[in-house]
């Protein structure tokens, strides 16, 4: 068998620097590595990350 039993991810390319990088499956958001802007994270497809929008809530100082 050739399973690969590598952690499955999502690619998402980061809309403030275009840089692409992989978010773990299933998380909501997640921050780009270059850039350091957060980002939610949804899963039209259970391989599929999409990037919806940015994390307001740490853009306007709260948390
Ligand atoms: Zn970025």
């Amino acid at each position: 068998m050739a399973q690969k039993t590598k952690e499955r991810h999502g690619e998402v390319r980061c809309l403030n620097c275009f840089e692409r990088f992989y978010v773990a499956q299933g998380a909501t958001k997640d921050a780009c590595p270059k850039c350091k802007m957060e980002w939610r994270i949804s899963w039209p497809y259970p391989d599929t990350a999409k990037i919806r929008g940015p994390v307001w809530e740490k853009l306007t100082g709260g948390k």
